[in-house]
């Protein structure tokens, strides 16, 4: 079987709808078809500045959602990022092929900098896609589901793995990047015209994946629509009403399409309630699970050290051929 690397960054209270129908679902269908791989990647959250508490919960909370959410830590490995060493290693020995250039033309890069300004910029923000490209090259990986925004920095993890093979001989698998799917995009609530994120603006947009039951569905029954009464998918048209019949699509599994007919002749006040109930059976048990996984944190900590072993046997290998490869003098 083919091996799949997918990583999140810690959330700090909870993961969200778009996360859960956008990456977690497909992750879960995705690791009965490939040898996968998941990562919580506190190393790159710290690109940007973190508080030291919240950072090392945030990290165990979703880790815990992960697993809640249907992420065999047996079958699949799960494991967090600063707990294998081989990430900063390899990281370092791929800086040193990675043009300045290259690595300033990340669109990432360049949007979060001008944000920050050039002094709270940090040289870390700016390695951000080359400690990536090792997370993805140390696994071998094939395949690498990500959101859109990444797609850059995997085509740059293809072009340095090639380039490294070219150098020094063949040592990486090239990996490719996997998208997903227009309805697995889920937009906020209030504001349709902007995704789902966790850095959004408006509170009631954002569904969160540890919210109260009530909560969940009181944001999805005030979500804006529009004043017309017909129930079709045009995002264009009607971005409320089609994000709508995304979420209920995504979580129940049933095509768009079918949803169309189903809601033929029926209101919006239909197409709410059941989206609402749909999200709040599926996040129920989410819910509970997580909590339970948080209530006994050392348990989580000792399966997160176990799935770290897993991880560093495969990474562990993969660096020393690299070091090995540009002539690093191997300790006896
Ligand atoms: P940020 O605002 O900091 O970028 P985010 O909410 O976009 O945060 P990420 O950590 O960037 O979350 O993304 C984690 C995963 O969830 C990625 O695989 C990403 O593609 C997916 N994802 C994030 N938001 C959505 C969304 N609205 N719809 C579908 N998938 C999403
Ligand atoms: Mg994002």
């Amino acid at each position: 079987t083919a091996r799949l690397f997918s990583g999140m960054q810690p959330s700090a209270e909870s993961l969200h709808l778009g996360n859960y129908v956008g990456a977690l679902l497909q992750w879960k269908k995705l690791q009965n078809d490939f040898d996968a791989i998941f990562c919580v990647v506190d190393l790159h959250a710290i690109t940007v500045a973190q508080d030291p508490v919240k950072l090392r919960e945030a990290t165990r909370r979703t880790a815990a959602q992960y697993i809640a959410a249907g992420i065999d830590p047996e079958s699949s490995i799960l494991f967090v990022q600063s707990h294998v060493a081989a990430h900063p290693q390899l990281a370092w020995v791929l800086d040193t092929i990675t043009g300045y250039g290259e690595a300033a033309r990340m669109t990432q890069f360049k949007d979060k900098s001008q944000k920050q300004g050039a002094d709270a910029t940090t040289l870390g923000l700016f390695a951000y896609p080359v400690l990536m490209a090792a997370d993805i090259l140390l696994y071998n990986a094939e395949v690498v589901p990500v959101g859109d925004d990444q797609k850059q920095h995997v085509e740059l993890t293809r072009d340095l793995a090639t380039r490294f093979n070219s150098r020094f001989g063949d040592t990486f698998v090239v990996p490719e990047a996997k998208t997903l799917a227009d309805g697995a995009r889920i937009y906020d609530l209030q504001n349709p015209g902007s995704k789902m994120s966790k850095s959004g603006e408006s509170p009631q947009g954002i569904v969160w994946l540890l919210d109260e039951p009530k909560a969940v569905a009181k944001k999805i029954k005030s979500a804006v629509t529009d004043t017309e009464r017909e129930i079709r998918f045009d995002p264009k048209a009607k971005p409320g009403v089609s994000n709508l019949l995304s979420i209920l699509s995504g979580v129940t599994g049933t095509p768009v399409a079918a949803l169309e007919d189903h809601f033929a002749g029926k209101g919006y006040g239909d197409l709410k309630t059941e989206t609402a109930d749909a999200v709040v059976a599926e996040f129920e048990p989410v819910r509970t699970r997580a909590l339970e996984l948080l209530d006994d944190p050392a348990e989580l900590d000792r399966l997160l050290a176990h799935n770290a072993e897993r991880a560093a046997a495969i990474a562990d290998e993969t660096l020393r051929l690299a070091y090995d490869r540009v002539g690093l003098l191997p300790r006896v």
